[in-house]
């Protein structure tokens, strides 16, 4: 990503939006926060969003709002960024992980009820890479179950499931606007989407030290406020969000026209009725350290997202997981290579990666299998939206 690329054209928008704020002298919370909390719901078609100060915060505090602690168990996926598992941890609860799906690499719902126990409390699918993850089971068994269902939607800002989005398909949805999100702040910052009356409120009082009014501390609680010259950046950015997205897409499209003959590339897949928000252009390439030495001579920006699944991290060895309990999550961090993708990429620059890829896997060999192909069958018919 190239993000000075991304923020050049509304530049002078931006400028006017933080000027707005110190002249206002609201920096925390305030009008600023409170517009922007609106139009995100309004965008997200949610009763409720209430920003806080990052995503990891939108996570911990959603599950401490809903009673998540000590003795308690979350589902989650060991594909993710560290920030999911951290959230579980910090509120008390223990995380107990369930492998991808091999297709699509969000939650295998098939998974679940085979790690259920009497102490299981919520369901945490992740969005990974802006696929949102197969919501339809997830939330029938959580319903027979009596659990709830939240949604780490950091990758997913715009993505959509069966005509909803990200973040109103479970009891909550948590979102971070880093810098390089789709929708990304000037610094940190981090939202709660949710219908849930109750579960804004006592969010609200979370993020603001336990306070239903000034001086009163109705419980615990912590600064996770978000910044008011935040919230005035997201405002600006919000109404670009669908166009970035799409200029995320014709990239997908760009890279799948041109490289789905390839038998050495495995590319993403989009689950029908599913509308991907491409955070990440993920392939899997077998022979993955040739490749990123092609790529670091060429000078092409790429990421490994994740190239150590969690529970193989030494911070989580206690969790008492070990090589081979999750084969999925496992071959694709040895696999994954994420490509440039962000919006402000130009065709030019989506070319020179596609090029430099075809030259490194050399011509198809129409003779061989198609085995490794399986998984991109799938990934090879027609887009949903
Ligand atoms: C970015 C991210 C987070 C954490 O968000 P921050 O705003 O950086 O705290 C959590 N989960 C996933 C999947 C993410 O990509």
């Amino acid at each position: 990503m190239d993000l000075d690329a991304r923020h050049a054209p509304w530049r002078r928008d931006y400028l006017l939006a933080m000027e707005a704020v110190i002249d206002s002298g609201c920096f925390s919370g305030g009008p600023f926060v409170e517009r922007f909390e609106n139009e995100f719901a309004a965008y997200c078609g949610t009763r409720h969003a209430v920003g806080v100060g990052s995503g990891t915060d939108a996570l911990w505090l959603t599950m401490t709002a809903m009673g998540i602690g000590p003795g308690d168990e979350v589902i989650t996926v060991p594909m993710t960024f560290v920030a999911t598992v951290e959230a579980i941890l910090l509120t008390g609860a223990k995380p107990v992980f369930v492998d991808i799906d091999p297709a699509t690499y969000t939650m295998d719902p098939t998974a679940i009820e085979a790690v259920l126990t009497s102490r299981t409390k919520a369901i945490l699918p992740v969005h990974l890479f802006g696929q949102p993850a197969d919501m339809g089971p997830i939330m029938e068994l959580a319903r027979m179950h009596g659990l709830r269902v939240i949604e780490d939607a950091a990758q997913a800002h715009g993505a959509a499931w069966s005509g909803r989005k990200a973040g109103s398909l479970g009891d909550a949805g948590c979102f971070s606007f880093y810098p390089g999100k789709n929708l990304g702040a000037f610094g940190e910052a981090g939202a709660v989407t949710t219908d849930d009356d109750g579960l804004a409120r006592d969010l609200r009082m979370l993020r603001d030290h336990g306070q239903s009014e000034k001086h009163r501390h109705e419980g615990f609680g912590w600064n996770s406020r978000m910044d008011g010259i935040q919230a005035a950046v997201l405002s600006a950015k919000l109404p670009h969000l669908d166009a970035w997205n799409h200029a995320r897409r014709l990239h997908s499209l760009r890279y799948r026209a041109a490289l789905s003959a390839t038998r050495e590339i495995i590319l993403p897949s989009e689950r029908p009725a599913t509308a991907h928000a491409w955070h990440l252009h993920v392939i899997r390439v077998p022979r993955r350290a040739g490749l990123l030495e092609v790529f670091r001579q060429e000078e092409i920006g790429y990421g490994l997202h994740y190239p150590v699944p969690v529970h193989l991290q030494p911070a989580y060895r206690n969790l008492g997981y070990t090589a081979g309990d999750f084969p999925v999550a496992e071959q694709c961090a040895d696999q994954f290579v994420s490509l440039p993708s962000g919006p402000e990429l130009d065709a030019d620059r989506i070319d020179h990666v596609i090029s430099t890829l075809l030259r490194w896997a050399g011509p198809p060999a129409a003779s061989r299998t198609k085995s490794l192909h399986e998984p991109s069958t799938r990934a090879g018919a027609p887009l949903g939206v």
